[in-house]
């Protein structure tokens, strides 16, 4: 394999795109995390940079994946070989037409959910809380409040492992609870089908629903959100047990629990802060810590919902 942090291939994708190629650039940078090592990482000025680059990243044998708002992600320590391509600005626009809204993978969530509330359309507005962008969105197939990406979408513009623009449509993205089945690909816009409502009341729900994540999770400290996805439990499972992950980590007495510089939150057991000089590697090991524990106490497996993410920019199993 080659690496995209070869100057070569840096000088000669800074040649072809007309967005920034960044040779060594801190992944901490680019995750809500914090942490990460060095990186190429391209900052696509439209869709044809995404193009170009996934072309000339497969000929020249250099591995390559999508980042978002790095929201959902672990950066390894000592960085990546493959290539970051960073969907933000550029790739960002958003254009209603007969209640179908389409919207550019770069856009935060956030900010989508916001502008089609006050602009009375809803579906979307409960992903106020989730900061990540549509397309890290729609391929977590995140969701809160009882709302998921999968609920509103309709097809997808795709740019396929080959560097070729792809419709998807929503029944064949493969979403499941936080999961999508689309493949080595990179999400270029998401057009959902929204619904004509008050938007007074839209704006309202949006800004309590947005008070109540700031009040009850650590939002504004650098973390990833839920470490570990929610348990599927027996029907057995007795009343007045633990249901959720939090309620597990937590009832098995692990909320303040620190490795190295990360801590499992005080106020929200499912999230793990950093909370000064965090490495992947303390990460890493509190999960492990925190697995250990609530399948000795619960008998619960902890599936991880965060994506470790390896020097090849391939998703990493949690090692034993
Ligand atoms: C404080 C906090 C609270 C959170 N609360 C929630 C919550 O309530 N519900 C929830 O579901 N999640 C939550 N999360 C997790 C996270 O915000 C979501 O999973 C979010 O959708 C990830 O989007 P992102 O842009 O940050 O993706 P990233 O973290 O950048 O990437 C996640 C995955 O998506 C891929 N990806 C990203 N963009 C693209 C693209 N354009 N094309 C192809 N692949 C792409 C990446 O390769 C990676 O595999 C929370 C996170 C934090 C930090």
């Amino acid at each position: 394999m080659t690496t995209a942090r070869d100057p070569r291939f840096v000088a000669a994708l800074a040649e072809r795109v007309q967005g920034s190629v960044r040779p060594d650039d801190l992944l901490s940078r680019w995750s809500t995390y914090r942490i990460g090592g060095p990186a190429t990482v391209l900052m696509p000025a439209q869709a044809e940079d995404v193009a170009v680059a996934v072309r000339f990243a497969n000929e020249a044998g250099v591995p390559w994946f999508a980042l978002g708002l790095g929201s959902n992600l672990l950066f390894p320590d000592d960085g990546l070989d493959a290539l970051v391509i960073r969907i933000g600005k550029g790739l960002d626009r958003m254009v209603e037409q007969a209640g179908e809204w389409t919207l550019g993978a770069g856009l935060p969530a956030p900010l989508a959910a916001k502008r089609t509330a006050a602009a009375g359309w809803g579906g979307i507005h409960k992903m106020v809380g989730v900061p990540g962008s549509v397309g890290g969105g729609i391929v977590m197939n995140a969701g809160c409040h009882g709302a998921e990406w999968r609920d509103t979408v309709v097809r997808l513009l795709v740019m396929d492992a080959s560097g070729a623009e792809r419709v998807v449509w929503a029944a064949d993205a493969g979403f499941s609870y936080r999961r999508s089945a689309l493949g080595h690909v990179v999400v270029l816009e998401a057009t959902v089908a929204l619904a004509q409502e008050d938007a007074t009341h839209l704006e309202a729900e949006t800004e309590s629903l947005y008070r109540w994540r700031k009040d009850g999770t650590p939002f504004n400290q650098p973390c990833c959100g839920s470490v570990f996805q929610n348990p599927v439990l027996p029907e057995s499972w007795p009343d007045g047990h633990p249901r959720t992950s939090g309620q597990c980590i937590e009832a098995a007495g692990l909320k303040g629990l620190r490795v190295g510089g990360v801590e499992v939150s005080p106020m929200h057991a499912n999230y793990f802060v950093n909370v000064g000089d965090g490495t992947a590697a303390d990460v890493m090991a509190l999960m492990r810590r925190v697995r250990h524990d609530v399948e000795a106490r619960w008998g619960v497996n902890l599936i991880p919902e965060v994506k470790l993410i390896g020097r090849d920019g391939q998703v990493a199993a949690l090692a034993p």
